[in-house]
Formats: C-alpha cells, structure tokens, sequence
C-alpha cells in the first residue's frame, strides 16, 4: 500500500472541510491529516478515500464518514493515556484515531472477518491497540474500568453494562435511536448513581447487535 503526495494533499483538503464543519481539536484534525484512510478501504473505493463519506467495508458494514469519526473523537475529549473501549472495531480507522490522540485502545468486533482484517492492518501499521472479537453491546468487563467508550454502532437504547464500565469522571459517546437515525449522545458518569446526559445532533450507523442491541 502506498501513501503517496496526492494522497496526502487530499487529506489536507479533508481537514479543511471538517474544519469548516466545526472541529477545532487539533489533536482530532492532526490524527485525521496524518491516517492514511485508503488504507482501511477496498482499494475500488481508493479513488473516493477523502471524501466526507461513509463507504462499505464488506459484510454489510461501513467506515464512518470521517465527520462523525472526527466528532466523536473530539467528544470523547481523550487525554494522553486514557483507557479506552470502542464497541464496533469495522475497518480499525476510529481506532488509528484514538491512538493518535493518545488513547490505549481496547477495541472490540461483532464480525470475525472484520476483527481480523482490522487487527492484522493495524498491526501492519504499527499500531499497538489490544483487540476482542464479541459481542461490545456487554462492553470487555474483564478489562474495566475505562476513561471513556465510544460505541460506533447505532443503539436502541443506552447499555448499562457500559455505563457500569466506565469509571467515575468518565465520558460515553454513543448514537442512540431507532434502525434509521439515531442522535449523538455523551454521557458523563458524574458518580455510580448519577449521569449527565448531552444531545450532539443526528446521525446514521449500522445497527448495534448483540445483547443490548437490535435483535434479527
Ligand atoms: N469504527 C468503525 C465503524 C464500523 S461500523 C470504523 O472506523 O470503521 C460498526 C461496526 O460495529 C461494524 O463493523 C459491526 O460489525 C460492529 N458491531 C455491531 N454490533 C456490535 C457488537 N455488539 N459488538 C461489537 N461490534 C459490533
């Protein structure tokens, strides 16, 4: 796979327009000026990498518009070694970004196939995030408490195992609502007893399965 300088000029274009969208993080925008994104994409699609677009990924999945990659990074407001869980590995794209902001990525995946071809490119790449293959809608008890957990699947409803996962001060970013649209939702766990909820707007995943998720 090459990076090449036509590439990388197109992923500065890309940084301006979500700059223009209201990103200011320069963590967030550095992460996205600096990942290789046809990486993470069939090479059919190398041609559209750094459009602001969803694409598929095979197996009925997609990689997030990188937008919605960008916000949900920047809600997530990570620190220079944060402990974090994403539910919904995909391509592994979201991860690279986590990582480049600083956090210690544990990320986890529903598709075999996916958690695969993901975790075998980002160690590729050099990346060092620890990688589940199973069901996220249950967070990786096993490996909590975290800093923060990004689910980047649509939700039905709020996961408590999640919540319980997440230490106190911690941060949730999760689309919640119906199979078509869902709203970008941050929840701070202010104590064991008590959250903050926050709307970021509407947005469009792929389904959450598993326990917590959509059924069928
Ligand atoms: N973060 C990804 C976006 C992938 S799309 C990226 O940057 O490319 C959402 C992913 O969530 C899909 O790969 C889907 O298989 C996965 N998923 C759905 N339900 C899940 C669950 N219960 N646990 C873990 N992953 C899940």
């Amino acid at each position: 796979m090459v990076d090449s300088y036509k590439h990388k000029g197109q992923r500065l274009a890309l940084v301006e327009k979500i700059k223009e969208k209201g990103i200011t993080d320069e963590k967030v925008l550095e992460a996205i000026g600096k990942i290789p994104r046809h990486f993470f994409m069939d090479s059919a699609f190398e041609a559209h990498a750094y459009q602001d677009k969803p694409f598929s990924i095979g197996e009925g999945q997609t990689i997030s518009q990188p937008y919605t990659v960008a916000l949900q990074t920047e809600l997530l407001e990570v620190n220079e070694g944060d402990k974090v869980l994403e539910v919904g590995t995909g391509s592994g794209y979201q991860a690279a970004v986590l990582m480049e902001v600083g956090a210690e990525v544990y990320t986890i995946e529903y598709n075999r196939i996916l958690h695969n071809r993901s975790r075998h490119l980002l160690q590729s790449m050099a990346y060092q995030g620890r990688f589940f293959f199973g069901d996220g809608s249950k967070g990786l008890p096993s490996f909590a408490p975290y800093d923060k957990i990004i689910v980047t699947a649509g939700a039905p409803s709020l996961p408590k195992e999640l919540i319980k996962q997440l230490k106190v001060g911690g941060i949730l970013v999760i689309p919640v609502g119906d199979d078509r649209v869902q709203h970008m939702t941050r929840i701070t766990k202010i104590d064991e007893k008590t959250i903050q909820k926050e709307d970021f707007g509407m947005c469009s995943f792929v389904k959450l399965r598993g326990e917590y998720g959509w059924k069928g």
